[in-house]
C-alpha cells in the first residue's frame, strides 16, 4: 500500500497515522523524497483503506502488492518525466537519443563525438571514465580527470552527460559534472549505491542487470526512489542467455512490459543488447517501434581504435543514417500509438 502524504501534513497528523497503521498491523517505512512524502505500507492482513484515507493531511491511498511500489504504474498513471534543463527533457512524447563512445579516451575524441551530436542535433552524451571491464588489464577509464575534460568541453557546447558511477565513494566528485547517473549491469544489484543515488538531486538510469528479470530491475528502481530520488530511468541492455550468436540478448519484450509495469521512462542499450556494429540500429528502430522513451548507442570517429567495446560502436556516418532513420519513423509511430 502507498500513503500519499500532502506536503503540509502537520507531525500531530504523521503521528496520528502512524498510530492508526499500528493498530491496523501495518509495517510503514516513511519515504521523503526531494518533492513528495509517502508511507509505504506491508499489511499483514486486508484492511478497509479508508480509515487511513480520512486522516488529515492524507492525499490518496493505493493498493499496490507488488514487491516495488513506487516505481509501479499501479498509482501513478501519468508517465514520468526527466527534466534536465535547457529544454532538454526525456519521456513523455520526447523521444530521447543518447550517443557517445564506450569510454572517454581524450579531448579530440570528445571533441569529434560532440561536432557529431551537434550536427544531428542530438542533446545527450555517453561516455564511461569509469569503466567496469571484465578483465583486470583492459582500459578501465581516465577517471574523475577525464570526467572533468568531458564536461568542460560539453558544457560550452550545450550538451548533457551520461556517464556510469560504479561506487558510491564516486558520486560526490562526480555529481557536479553529469546530467545523468548511470548504474552499469554490473552494479544492478548493488543496493549501497542504489541508496546513495537516492540521496543525490540528479537523475539515475539503471541498467537491467546481465541475469536479471524485470521484476529485479524493478526493485532496484524502488531502492532509488525509496532513499528520495524520483528521478529514474530504465534501461533495457540484454541478458544472458545460452544463445551465443551474439554478445547478450536483447529483450525487447521487456520494453512494452517495463512501460506496462511502470510510470518510469524505458531506454533501450542495443549496443550492448546485440554487439555488432551492422546490426545496432536495426535494434535501435526495433526499440523505438516497442515503445522505448529514448535510446542509447556507441559511436565513435574510428571505432575499430576505440579504447573499448569497438566492435559494437557506430561511425558517424552510421549514426547519422540512424538518425535520419528516426526522423522517418515519427509518422508510422502516430499510427502504432
Ligand atoms: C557501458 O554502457 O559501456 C556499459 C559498460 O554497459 P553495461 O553496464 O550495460 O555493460
Ligand atoms: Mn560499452
Amino acid at each position: 500500500m502507498i500513503i500519499q502524504l500532502q506536503q503540509n501534513i502537520s507531525t500531530t497528523n504523521k503521528e496520528l497515522l502512524h498510530k492508526k497503521l499500528q493498530e491496523l498491523k501495518v509495517k510503514a517505512a516513511d519515504i521523503v523524497t526531494q518533492n513528495n512524502q509517502y508511507i509505504i505500507g506491508i499489511l499483514s492482513k486486508e484492511i478497509d483503506v479508508r480509515v487511513i484515507g480520512e486522516i488529515e493531511g492524507v492525499q490518496d491511498v493505493f493498493r499496490v502488492n507488488d514487491s516495488y511500489k513506487l516505481v509501479s504504474s499501479k498509482w501513478k498513471v501519468d508517465y514520468t518525466t526527466i527534466d534536465l534543463g535547457d529544454g532538454v527533457t526525456i519521456g513523455g512524447n520526447n523521444f530521447a537519443l543518447m550517443a557517445g563512445p564506450c569510454s572517454i579516451e581524450n579531448e579530440q575524441q570528445i571533441e569529434s563525438v560532440v561536432a557529431c551530436l551537434k550536427k544531428n542535433h542530438v542533446k545527450i552524451m555517453r561516455g564511461g571514465v569509469y569503466k567496469p571491464r571484465s578483465s583486470p588489464y583492459a582500459f578501465r577509464g581516465l577517471g574523475i580527470e577525464g570526467l572533468k575534460m568531458f564536461y568542460n568541453i560539453c558544457k560550452a557546447n550545450g550538451i548533457k552527460i551520461i556517464t556510469e558511477v560504479m561506487q558510491v565513494s564516486q558520486i560526490d566528485e562526480m555529481v557536479d559534472f553529469i546530467d545523468i547517473f548511470q548504474v552499469g549491469a554490473r552494479n544492478t544489484q548493488n543496493f549501497n549505491l542504489l541508496d546513495a543515488l537516492g540521496k543525490v538531486d540528479k537523475p539515475v538510469m539503471i541498467k537491467r542487470g546481465i541475469s536479471g528479470s524485470i521484476d529485479e530491475l524493478l526493485q532496484s528502481a524502488e531502492y532509488v526512489f525509496a532513499a528520495g530520488n524520483e528521478k529514474i530511468l530504465l534501461c533495457e541492455r540484454g541478458i544472458r542467455t545460452f544463445e551465443n550468436a551474439y554478445r547478450n540478448t536483447f529483450d525487447i519484450n521487456a520494453i512494452p512490459i517495463l512501460k506496462e509495469k511502470s510510470h518510469l521512462p524505458v531506454i533501450a542499450d542495443p549496443s550492448h543488447g546485440i554487439g555488432i556494429r551492422k546490426h545496432v540500429s536495426k535494434i535501435a528502430l526495433a526499440s523505438r517501434i516497442a515503445g522505448a522513451d529514448g535510446v542509447i548507442v556507441e559511436i565513435h570517429d574510428e571505432p575499430e581504435k576505440a579504447f573499448s567495446d569497438g566492435a559494437q560502436t557506430l561511425s558517424f556516418n552510421e549514426f547519422e543514417l540512424l538518425v535520419q532513420q528516426f526522423k522517418l519513423l515519427e509518422q508510422p509511430m502516430n499510427i502504432l500509438n
